[in-house]
C-alpha cells in the first residue's frame, strides 16, 4: 500500500505488551486518517458507556495521509478518546514532527489501552516498543518534558507528545503537546493523566513510499509557491490574532464572560499591537511553508521572559473575555496554560465565569485563599494579576482551583447546588465544552453549527460563521437555508481534519477556498500519494463519513436531541452594545434550525441516523449498532 503502512500498533499499558493489527485497504479508503480514523478506532476499541477516566477508554492516535511526504501542511495527526469534558467523542488535531516521526516509524495509528500502575513514557522506536519509567519527568512542563526525553535518549530527533503538570493533576481540560503544538480541546491530557501516561515518544527511521512521486512533487511545489503569496499573508504576518479588531468591529468579540461583543481595550490586545510590541519570531509546524505561530514575549515587569505562541482563540479567552487590555498579562496567562498543558480557551472562559460569579457577590475574596494569598484575593474583571494567580491554582488544583479545573459545567453545577444560586446561566458551555471566540448571538448559522457540533461548540469543526460574516445570509435572521449551510460547513471542515491538512492552505490550490476550488487538487494529492482513483465526489463522502462516525459514537454514548444546545446566555441574554446588540437565538429559532439541519443530513427529526444512510457510506457495522 502506498502512503500507508497498513498497520495499527496496539499498546497495553497494564500488561506492558504490544501487538500489531493489519487493516485492509478498504478501511483506509473509508477513514483516511486524522480525526476520522482516530474516531473509528475509538468506535472499535472503546467499551460503550465507560467512564472517560477508566481503563476502557483508549487513547487513539491516527496519522495523516500526507505526513512525511512533501505535501505542504500535511504533517498532522488526530487524537481521540471519550472526552471527560463532554462524555462524547473528544477529537483534536495537532501538527508537526511527532506525526512525521510516527509515519517514519512505520505506523498509521496507535491505540493505547488500559492504565499503567506507575508513570510511564511509551517509546516507539520503529518496530520496538519500550515502557520507560517516567517518574523523573513528573512535574515538568510540556516543553521541558520533550527536551528531557531527548536528553535521556541521547537523540535530538526523538519526537514526543506529552502532558504537563495539569494533565498529571487531571485538570479536566488538560491537553497534549508535541513540538510546541497542542491537541488542545476536550481534555486529552486528563485522559492521559488517568492512565499515568506522561508521554509517547517516537523515533522513526523508515521512508514513506508514495505512488506517484513526480506528480506529488509538482503539486506540492505549486501549493508551496502559492502559500508564499497573498492567500496566506494574514496568517504569515499577524497570525489569527488579527481577528481581534475584526470581531470587535462586528460586535462579536467575547468580552467579560461573553456579556458584550465589543471591548474598549481591543486596540492594545490586537494582533497588530502584539506584532509590534511582543512578537519575537514566527514559527511553523513540520511541512509548513506558511508559519503562522506568533511567538510572543513579555519584555519587562513581573512576568518578564514569559513566552509562548499566541493565536486568536487563546487571546480572546484570556484578554477581552477577562476584561484585560494589557498583553503582558494575556501572554503570561497563555504561557501558564501552554507550559503546564492546559487548554487556554477553557481555562480563560472558566476564569471569566469565576469573575462574573465574584462580581455578583457569590464568590468572595475568601474563596480564593491559597498558599501565596492566605487571605484570598479579589477577582474583578480586568485584574490580570488575580487571573494569573487563579490560573496557577487551577493548574495545581489548589483551593478553589480544584473545582475550577473541572471546567464551567461542573463548577457551576457544584456551586449552584452548594449555594442555591443560578451561576449556570453564565457558564459558557454546551455539551460541557467552552465555546469559540465568535459570539453566536450575532451569527445565526454559527449558533446552529455550534449547537450540533459533535465535540461541542467549535470554530475548527464548523466555520458556519463564514456565511454569516460574508453576508451570504442575514446573520441576525433565521431562514430555511441554515440547515444546509451548517451541514456544508462541518463536512467541509471534516475533510481537512481527516486528511488532515491545515485549513490555512485552503486558498492555495486555485485561489478559491470552496469545494470547486479545493477538491480537484485534493483528489490529485490523495491519488498521487496512494495510487487510488478517487473522484471529486469521493471527497465529499470523506467529510460526510467523518462527521457521521463521530455522531454515531455520540449516539452510542447516549446522545439525545436536547444535547444539541447553546449556552443559556446566547439564548436569553442579549448584548447591550455594538452592532450585534439586542440579539439572541431563541429556543424556537434553535429548534427550528435543528430540524433543518437534521433534514439536510438525512437524519430523523430526533437526530438519529437511518440505517440506509450508514450503509450508503459503507458503515454496515455501525448501522447494525445504532442505525434506525
Ligand atoms: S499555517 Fe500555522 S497551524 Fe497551519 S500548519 Fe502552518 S504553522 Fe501549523
Amino acid at each position: 500500500m502506498y502512503g500507508y503502512h497498513g498497520k495499527v500498533l496496539h499498546i497495553d499499558l497494564k500488561e506492558k505488551k504490544h501487538w500489531v493489527e493489519q487493516k485492509p485497504e478498504e478501511w483506509y479508503k473509508k477513514y483516511i486518517g486524522g480525526v476520522s480514523m482516530a474516531t473509528r478506532l475509538c468506535w472499535e476499541n472503546i467499551k460503550p458507556g465507560c467512564d472517560p477516566y477508566s481503563p476502557d477508554n483508549p487513547v487513539c492516535i491516527a496519522n495523516g495521509i500526507f505526513a512525511g511526504t512533501p505535501v505542504p501542511v500535511g504533517g498532522k495527526y488526530g487524537l481521540a478518546s471519550k472526552s471527560p469534558m463532554t462524555g462524547f467523542i473528544g477529537d483534536s488535531l495537532s501538527g508537526s514532527w511527532f506525526s512525521v516521526a510516527l509515519k517514519r516509524a512505520g505506523w498509521d495509528a496507535v491505540v493505547i489501552h488500559d492504565t499503567s500502575d506507575t508513570w510511564v513514557n511509551v517509546f516507539i522506536d520503529d518496530e520496538r516498543v519500550e515502557f520507560r519509567d517516567a517518574t523523573s519527568l513528573l512535574g515538568k512542563g510540556t516543553f521541558e518534558t520533550e527536551e528531557a526525553i531527548r536528553e535521556q535518549l541521547h537523540d535530538d530527533q526523538v519526537r514526543s507528545a506529552t502532558i504537563g503538570p495539569s494533565g498529571e493533576n487531571m485538570v479536566r481540560f488538560a491537553n497534549v503537546t508535541n513540538d510546541g503544538r497542542q491537541a488542545g480541546r476536550t481534555g486529552h491530557g486528563a485522559v492521559w493523566g488517568s492512565k499515568k501516561l506522561k508521554a509517547v515518544s517516537v523515533r522513526g527511521t523508515h521512508g514513506v513510499a508514495v505512488a506517484d512521486p513526480d506528480t506529488l512533487m509538482k503539486l506540492s511545489f505549486n501549493i508551496t509557491r502559492e502559500a508564499q503569496g497573498p492567500h496566506t499573508s494574514k496568517y504569515r504576518i499577524l497570525g489569527t490574532s488579527t481577528n481581534v479588531l475584526n470581531m470587535n468591529k462586528l460586535g462579536l468579540l467575547p468580552t467579560r464572560n461573553y456579556r458584550e461583543g465589543v471591548f474598549e481595550g481591543a486596540e492594545t490586545v490586537s494582533g497588530e499591537y502584539l506584532h509590534e510590541h511582543h512578537n519575537v519570531k514566527t514559527i511553523a509546524c513540520a511541512q509548513c511553508p506558511i508559519a503562522c505561530e506568533q511567538m510572543s514575549v513579555v519584555k519587562s515587569g513581573p512576568y518578564e521572559g514569559a513566552m509562548t505562541g499566541i493565536e486568536y482563540e487563546c487571546l480572546f479567552a484570556n484578554g477581552p473575555n477577562l476584561g484585560i487590555s494589557d498583553l503582558d498579562y494575556v501572554i503570561k496567562l497563555i504561557s501558564v496554560a501552554d507550559h503546564s498543558g492546559m487548554d487556554a480557551m477553557s481555562m480563560g472562559i472558566t476564569i471569566s465565569w469565576a469573575m462574573e460569579t465574584y462580581e455578583r457577590k457569590i464568590f468572595t475574596n475568601e474563596d480564593f485563599k491559597c498558599k501565596s494569598h492566605p487571605e484570598g484575593f479579589p477577582l474583578n474583571f480586568g485584574d490580570g494579576a488575580s487571573a494569573v494567580s487563579l490560573a496557577e491554582m487551577i493548574r495545581d488544583r489548589e483551593g478553589i482551583g480544584a473545582l475550577l479545573s473541572e471546567g464551567t459545567r461542573i463548577a457551576s453545577r457544584t456551586i449552584d447546588k452548594e449555594r442555591g444560586t443560578e451561576t449556570w446561566k453564565w457558564a459558557m458551555q454546551s455539551k460541557g465544552l467552552e465555546p469559540a471566540g465568535y459570539d453566536a448571538r450575532g451569527l445565526k448559522t454559527f449558533a446552529l453549527g455550534s449547537s450540533v457540533g459533535t465535540r461541542g461548540p467549535c470554530h475548527n469543526r464548523s466555520a458556519a460563521y463564514d456565511v454569516d460574516i460574508q453576508g451570504v445570509v442575514d446573520r441576525f435572521k433565521v431562514d430555511e437555508t441554515r440547515g444546509e449551510h451548517a451541514k456544508d460547513a462541518e463536512e467541509y471542515a471534516a475533510v481537512y481534519d481527516t486528511l488532515p491538512l491545515c485549513k490555512f492552505i485552503r486558498r492555495c490550490f486555485t485561489g478559491k477556498a470552496d469545494r470547486a476550488g479545493a477538491w480537484p487538487t485534493i483528489v490529485q494529492l490523495i491519488n498521487a500519494t496512494t495510487g487510488w482513483e478517487l473522484k471529486y465526489e469521493d471527497i465529499d463522502a470523506i467529510g460526510s463519513r467523518a462527521v457521521t462516525i463521530k455522531k454515531a459514537f455520540n449516539i452510542r454514548e447516549g446522545w439525545k436531541r436536547a444535547d444539541d444546545a447553546l449556552p443559556w446566555r446566547w439564548m436569553h441574554d442579549p448584548m447591550t452594545k455594538g452592532p450585534s446588540a439586542g440579539y439572541v437565538t431563541t429556543e424556537e429559532e434553535l429548534e427550528y434550525m435543528k430540524d433543518l439541519y437534521y433534514k439536510a443530513k438525512g437524519w430523523t427529526n430526533d437526530g438519529l441516523i437511518p440505517k440506509e444512510n450508514l450503509i450508503q457510506l459503507g458503515m454496515e457495522d455501525v448501522a447494525e449498532q445504532i442505525g434506525v
